[in-house]
C-alpha cells in the first residue's frame, strides 16, 4: 500500500488501511552515514532510505549492508609459496 506519511506515494509493506504499522508510525530519517548512498532519497518531509524504514539500525553494528557508497574491503592475502614444493610442482 502507498505511504501517506513521510514518503507519500511510495509502496510500502508497513502501510495499511489503519496507517503505518512501523515502530513510531513512520519511517525514521536517514542518518549522517547515509550521505552519498543512492538509496538515500529526498522527500518533501526530509531524507529517507528507499530500502529501510530505520537507517540508524542498519549502521548500528557496522557498515550498512545495503549501502551503495561504501565498498567492503576485500583483503587479498598473498600466500607464500614454499620454494621446495614449488619446484616439485614445476612452478617457477
Ligand atoms: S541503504 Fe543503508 S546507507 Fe543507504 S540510505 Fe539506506 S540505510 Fe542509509
Amino acid at each position: 500500500m502507498n505511504c501517506t506519511t513521510v514518503k507519500p506515494g511510495v509502496n510500502c509493506v508497513f502501510m495499511t488501511k489503519k496507517g503505518c504499522t512501523f515502530s513510531g508510525g513512520t519511517c525514521h530519517p536517514a542518518v549522517e552515514a547515509c550521505n552519498g548512498c543512492t538509496r538515500s532519497t529526498q522527500f518533501p518531509t526530509g531524507w529517507y532510505c528507499a530500502s529501510c524504514p530505520d537507517p540508524s539500525i542498519k549502521w548500528k553494528n557496522g557498515r550498512c549492508n545495503l549501502a551503495t557508497h561504501v565498498k567492503s574491503e576485500i583483503k587479498v592475502e598473498k600466500t607464500k609459496l614454499n620454494p621446495l614444493k614449488a619446484s616439485k610442482r614445476g612452478i617457477h
